[in-house]
């Protein structure tokens, strides 16, 4: 495996997960990575759920800088947030991002009309096809009110899929390209980073969030920056298929993948194994 930072994974400071920081730094340590960031939901105004989206930040950096601490000389550990951005929360994201000094943030789209596509609610009654294209204008809309400096990379970006009726069945880049494009364009206007997320091949979709058409898309289109993240909620996922996303990468067109610490990207060459 040649990536060995993950920059997308939670622990127990996020509502949807039980997993102790350490144990996820034990199991990157187990792994040999360099680094591991650790990017916790915050999810102002959520549609309520069993889950609190909101991270203690005290002792979120407590804790965090402690491990750090701890781990200093075996393996670097990242601070960093993945932001449920919503048109209205822009502000609160650039103050958020300017008064805690995060090592990366992710910009992601979890919440649209007050649902989680999550929940099979978001698709009661309409077309998937109506839903995916809300999800990906929403996003693109969402996006555009973002200060550019409030973030560093845009989080799974076709999200909804894994949670279509059919999933993935009918979508591809081409099907939505004309809502897809207007949002790498602007990351790429911008100097954002684009995610790729092993997240849906771990739910099976066979593909990484977003699918390969993107990422093609992307590379074509003049982008170069990705991050790279399992979004592991338990330790066994951490660095998830990461060897396949090193391939795919440079099968694309990709020299190297951006890691981030305290809002600075440094780009790693992508070897041939
Ligand atoms: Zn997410
Ligand atoms: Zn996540």
């Amino acid at each position: 495996m040649n990536i060995r930072y993950d920059s997308h994974l939670h622990s127990g400071f996020s509502g949807d997960c039980d997993t102790p920081a350490a144990q996820m730094i034990e199991r990157a340590v187990a792994l040999g990575l360099d680094g591991l960031c650790f990017t916790e939901h915050e999810d102002p105004d959520a549609p309520p759920s069993d889950c609190d989206f909101s991270v203690d930040f005290h002792r979120y950096f407590s804790e965090l800088r402690q491990l750090r601490e701890q781990y200093r000389g075996r393996i670097r550990v990242g601070i960093g947030m993945e932001y449920g951005i919503q048109p209205h929360l822009p502000e609160a994201f650039a103050r958020l991002s300017r008064e805690y000094p995060f090592d990366l943030i992710i910009a992601s789209l979890h919440n649209l009309n007050n649902m989680d596509p999550y929940y099979p609610s978001y698709f009661e009654g309409r077309p998937e096809r109506e839903c995916y294209e809300e999800f990906f204008r929403v996003q693109y809309e969402t996006l555009k009110l973002c200060d550019p400096a409030s973030f560093d990379t845009l989080g799974h970006m076709d999200y909804i899929v894994r949670y279509g009726p059919n999933r993935n069945k009918y979508y591809s880049y081409e099907a939505y390209a004309g809502y897809i494009d207007p949002i790498l364009r602007l990351l790429i206007e911008n100097g954002k980073c684009l995610e790729l997320n092993t997240g849906g091949l771990k739910y099976g979709l066979g593909e990484p969030n977003p699918c390969v058409g993107i990422l093609r898309r992307y590379r074509e289109l003049g982008g170069e920056l990705v991050t790279v993240g399992s979004d592991a909620h338990e330790p066994e996922a951490l660095c998830y298929s990461f060897s396949y996303a090193a391939e795919l990468l440079q099968t694309l067109g990709f020299r190297y993948y951006t890691i981030f610490e305290q809002r600075n990207g440094r780009q790693i060459a992508l070897q041939a194994n």
